[in-house]
C-alpha cells in the first residue's frame, strides 16, 4: 500500500470536521477528510436546524450537511467518504493514518469523530431494533402515520424529535425519567403547545415489549411512586444522549473518565499536532454551530502548527 503525504488528515466528516477542512484547505494545507459513511454527522439525521445562524426559519438538517460538504470541497478539500479510519500512529513528529484501502502520512490530524446514540440497554431494546424501536425519527417518522409512538429522553433531541414525530403519529409519548426537562426552553414550550403530546414525566422504561415480532408497548416504572404502568405502542423512539466516537484515541491521548477527548480552547490535545474538535471532545456546548466553530479554531491551531513546523525545517 503506497503512503501518501497531506499537511492535514482530518477524521470525521460532521459540521466539526468539515469546517476544520474548510478552514484547513483556505490555509492552503492539503487535506483529506475521512468519513466513515456520508458527510454531514449527526444533523443528517435531524429532520429541521433553526438554530444555525443564517438560516431564518430553519434547514433541514442533511441539506445543511450538503452545503458544509459542498464548500470544504469548493475550497479544496479531498473527502473520502465511506472511508473509516482504523489507526492513527505518531511516528517522528508524524502521524501515519490508515484507513481500509489507504495509508497516509499527515503532519497535523484534526479528530472530529462525533457522537452516536446511546441506548437504554433495557429488554425489548435489542431485539426490536428496526421492528418498532429506532433512534431516528427523520429516517423513520413516516413509518408512523396514524399510529401511536413513545419518545425515551427529556433532552433538545427527545423534545424536538417528538414534537417533529406529531406530523405523522396520531399520539406520541414523551417519557422522561425526571419530573423536568434539560431541553431548551422554547423546545418546551413548543411540545407543551402540542395537543398530540402526552407527557409522562418521573417514568423510567422497565421494557419493550413485543408481538408478532414488532413493538406492542412499553412497561414504564416510576420515580414518584406511582405503580408501574404499560403503555400500547407501535414505535419506541430513544434519544437518552450520546456517547463520544474516541476508540482512535485511546492511548493515544488524553480522555475524560467518559471518553471525551480532552482539549483546551483553541482544540490542542495532549499531543502536539494532534488536534480535536465538536461532539466528541469535553466542550460543554454541544451544537452544530460550537461544532464547526471548533473546528475552525483546531484547523487555525494546525496552520499554525505546520507554519512552526516548516520554519524549524528550514
Ligand atoms: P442530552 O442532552 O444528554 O439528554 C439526554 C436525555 O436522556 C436526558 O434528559 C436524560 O435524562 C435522558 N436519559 C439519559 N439516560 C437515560 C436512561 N438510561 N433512561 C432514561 N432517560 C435517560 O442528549 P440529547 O438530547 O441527545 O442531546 C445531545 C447534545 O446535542 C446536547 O448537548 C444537546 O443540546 C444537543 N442537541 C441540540 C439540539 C438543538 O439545538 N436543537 C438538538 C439535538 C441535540 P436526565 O435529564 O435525567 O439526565
Amino acid at each position: 500500500m503506497d503512503r501518501q503525504h497531506v499537511d492535514v488528515a482530518v477524521v470525521g466528516g460532521g459540521p466539526a470536521g468539515l469546517a476544520a477542512s474548510l478552514y484547513a484547505a483556505r490555509g492552503r494545507a492539503n487535506t483529506v477528510v475521512f468519513e466513515s459513511g456520508l458527510p454531514g454527522g449527526q444533523i443528517v439525521t435531524t429532520d429541521w436546524v433553526e438554530n444555525y445562524p443564517g438560516f431564518p426559519g430553519g434547514i433541514n438538517g442533511a441539506e445543511l450537511g450538503e452545503l458544509m460538504t459542498k464548500q470544504a470541497e469548493e475550497h479544496g478539500a479531498i473527502i473520502r467518504t465511506f472511508s473509516p479510519v482504523s489507526s492513527i500512529t505518531p511516528s517522528d513528529g508524524r502521524f501515519f493514518v490508515k484507513s481500509e484501502d489507504e495509508e497516509f502520512e499527515a503532519e497535523a490530524v484534526i479528530l472530529a469523530t462525533g457522537a452516536v446514540p446511546r441506548k437504554l440497554n433495557i429488554p425489548g431494546e435489542a431485539e426490536f431494533t428496526g421492528r418498532g424501536v429506532s433512534w431516528c425519527a427523520t429516517c423513520d417518522a413516516p413509518l408512523y402515520k396514524g399510529k401511536r409512538v413513545a419518545v425515551i429522553g427529556g433532552g433538545d433531541a427527545a423534545v424536538e424529535e417528538a414534537t417533529f414525530l406529531t406530523k405523522f403519529a396520531s399520539e406520541v409519548h414523551l417519557i422522561h425519567r425526571r419530573n423536568e426537562y434539560r431541553a431548551t426552553k422554547c423546545l418546551q414550550e413548543r411540545c407543551r403547545a402540542n395537543p398530540k403530546i402526552d407527557e409522562h414525566l418521573s417514568r423510567v422504561p422497565k421494557e419493550i415489549v413485543g408481538a408478532d415480532g414488532k413493538v406492542a408497548g412499553i412497561r414504564l416504572t416510576s420515580t414518584d411512586g406511582a405503580p408501574e404502568e404499560y403503555l400500547e405502542l407501535d414505535g419506541v423512539f430513544i434519544f437518552v444522549g450520546v456517547h463520544p466516537v474516541s476508540e482512535l484515541a485511546q492511548g493515544l491521548l488524553d480522555l475524560t473518565q467518559t471518553g471525551y477527548i480532552k482539549i483546551d480552547h483553541d482544540g490542542h490535545t495532549n499531543v502536539p499536532g494532534l488536534y480535536a474538535a465538536g461532539d466528541v471532545t469535553n466542550s460543554e456546548l454541544k451544537q452544530v454551530v460550537t461544532a464547526a466553530a471548533k473546528g475552525a479554531s483546531a484547523a487555525f491551531e494546525a496552520l499554525r502548527y505546520l507554519d512552526e513546523k516548516a520554519t524549524h525545517a528550514s
